[in-house]
């Protein structure tokens, strides 16, 4: 069995599910897997001490730019722009 870590401390502790592109582009990761295991604390975190992926504005763009580093790879630049729509480059 796989053992799902957390891409940014490592836990293994109830691991969600992070959708790097979220809104209108959830799906758009979903089929792309430009998604990432993050346990609770890195994801939603606590809005107080805005940690977490989704209240840390410098840790969202680290994961879009690491997705879209590694969707142009496969796809090029041009697709990701059509899907995603913005550069985070
Ligand atoms: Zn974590
Ligand atoms: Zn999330």
């Amino acid at each position: 069995m796989e053992v799902r870590q957390c891409a940014e401390c490592g836990s293994c502790y109830c691991i969600e599910k992070h959708h790097v592109f979220g809104g209108p582009n959830r799906k758009i990761s979903e089929k792309y897997g430009m998604v990432e295991d993050l346990c609770p604390t890195c994801h939603r975190g606590n809005s107080k001490e805005k940690k977490g992926i989704h209240f840390n504005k410098e840790m969202t763009l680290r994961y879009k730019q690491k997705h879209q580093r590694l969707f142009e790879e496969k796809y090029g630049h041009e697709m990701f722009m059509q899907l995603i729509g913005r550069n985070y480059l």
